[in-house]
C-alpha cells in the first residue's frame, strides 16, 4: 500500500494551505476530508435536511456524490455534479460539517471513500481524525495548531480574499464553538494521535510551516 503523511488539526490551523504545499512538493495525492464533510452538510442545505434528524442526514451521506478537480492548480470539488467550491468554505457549511461529523454513521459511510484516496506514489490527508482513525499506519503524522485568535485571523482573511464579507468577533466566536463539538464529540473527537508530531503555527510563514512538515516527514 502507498505511504500516507497525515496533516490534523482545528479549524483555521493552516491544514488546508499546508497540506497541499507538501503533497505538491512530495508529487502526492491530497486528501481534504473536511470537504466531505462540508459536502454533506451542504446537500443537506440543498434538500431541507434537518441537522437535528441523523437517519435522514446518514442516508445524504450516501446520496452525496463528491468529486475533486484540479482546475489548473486550483481544486474545485463538485457536490451532486454542480461546483460547490466556494460554497463549500463557508462558516455555515463548516458549521453543518460539524453538526453532522459527529454521526458515527456519517463518519462509517465515509471511512472507505476517504481511504480509497490513498494510492501510489503517496498521499498527504488532512483532516481531524486522518492520524488516529483513518490512516493510524501512516508514515508521519503531523498535528498542527495555532492560537484561536491567529486562526480565526487567517479564516477571515481566506474569506474576505474570496470577497465574502465576515465578521472577526464572530468568526472567532464561531471557530471556538466548533473547536469545542469536535474535540468533545463521542467519535473520533480532535486530538493528535499518539504518534503524530505536533506543530505550532502561530506567528510562522507558509514557507517555515511547510519546511517543517517536510523535516518531520524526513524523520
Ligand atoms: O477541515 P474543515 O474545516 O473543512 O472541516 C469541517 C468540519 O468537518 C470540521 O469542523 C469537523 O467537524 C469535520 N471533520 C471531521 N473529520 C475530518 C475532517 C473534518 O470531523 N477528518
Amino acid at each position: 500500500t502507498a505511504p500516507v503523511i497525515t496533516i490534523d488539526g482545528p479549524s483555521g490551523s493552516g491544514k488546508g494551505t499546508i497540506s497541499r504545499l507538501v503533497a505538491e512538493r512530495m508529487g502526492w495525492h491530497y486528501l481534504d476530508s473536511g470537504a466531505l464533510y462540508r459536502a454533506v452538510g451542504v446537500a443537506a442545505g440543498w434538500g431541507d435536511i434537518d441537522l437535528a434528524d441523523p437517519a435522514a442526514l446518514v442516508r445524504c451521506t450516501f446520496d452525496t456524490v463528491v468529486e475533486f478537480r484540479d482546475d489548473g492548480g486550483e481544486l474545485r470539488v463538485l457536490v451532486n455534479g454542480t461546483d460547490a467550491t466556494g460554497e463549500l468554505r463557508t462558516e455555515t457549511a463548516g458549521a453543518a460539517a460539524s453538526a453532522i461529523a459527529a454521526i458515527p454513521e456519517v463518519r462509517e459511510a465515509l471511512k472507505e471513500r476517504q481511504r480509497a484516496f490513498r494510492q501510489a506514489p503517496g498521499l498527504v490527508a488532512d483532516g481531524r481524525d486522518m492520524g488516529t482513525v483513518i490512516f493510524p499506519d501512516a508514515r508521519a503524522k503531523v498535528f498542527l495548531t495555532a492560537s484561536a485568535e491567529e486562526r480565526a485571523g487567517r479564516r477571515y482573511k481566506q474569506l474576505s480574499d474570496k470577497g465574502v464579507s465576515v465578521n472577526l468577533s464572530g468568526l472567532l466566536r464561531e471557530i471556538l464553538a466548533r473547536d469545542a463539538r469536535d474535540a468533545n464529540r463521542a467519535v473520533a473527537p480532535l486530538r493528535p494521535a499518539a504518534d503524530a508530531v505536533t506543530v505550532d503555527t502561530t506567528g510562522l510563514g507558509i514557507d517555515e510551516v511547510v519546511g517543517r512538515v517536510l523535516a518531520v516527514v524526513a524523520q
